[in-house]
C-alpha cells in the first residue's frame, strides 16, 4: 500500500522534473540561437602612417629631377620644377613636399601603386647590409 503511494507520488514527478529538464534545454538552445555575434575583436590598424624622424629618411629632390611624372597625385596639381620632392623609393613616384608628408603621415603606402613603406623598408635603409 505504501510503495504504491510512494510510487504514485514519485512517477509525476519523474515526468515534472523530465518535463522541467527539456524545458531548460530548449530555453538554453533558443537564448543560445539568439544570442547577437561576439562582437569582433578591434581591428588593429595594420596600415599607419610614418612618423616624422621616417619621413625625414625619405629621398627629397626637386619638381626637375622627377622621372616618373610631374603631377603630383595628393594634389592632382602639376609639381613645378624647383619645388620640393618627395620620393617614394622603391617606385619613385614623386609627390609634393608637403603633399607627400601629409599623406605618409596618415598612410604608410604610396598614394600612387600603394608600395608599402613598412618598418622593414627602414631597417634596410639603416641597415644597407
Ligand atoms: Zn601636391
Ligand atoms: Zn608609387
Amino acid at each position: 500500500m505504501l510503495a504504491s503511494v510512494l510510487l504514485a507520488l514519485f512517477l509525476p514527478c519523474l515526468g515534472m522534473s523530465g518535463i522541467f529538464i527539456v524545458y531548460i534545454c530548449l530555453l538554453w538552445y533558443v537564448s543560445s540561437l539568439n544570442q547577437p555575434d561576439p562582437p569582433l575583436p578591434v581591428k588593429p590598424v595594420t596600415v599607419l602612417g610614418l612618423s616624422a624622424s621616417e619621413l625625414e629618411k625619405l629621398p627629397k629632390v626637386t619638381g626637375k629631377d622627377l622621372v616618373m611624372g610631374t603631377d603630383c597625385a595628393v594634389c592632382l596639381d602639376e609639381i613645378e620644377s624647383e619645388q620640393p620632392v618627395r620620393l617614394v623609393p622603391g617606385c619613385n613616384h614623386g609627390f609634393h613636399l608637403q603633399c607627400a608628408d601629409a599623406w605618409l603621415s596618415r598612410h604608410s603606402a604610396c598614394p600612387v601603386c600603394r608600395a608599402k613603406l613598412d618598418s622593414d623598408f627602414f631597417n634596410a635603409l639603416e641597415n644597407p647590409c
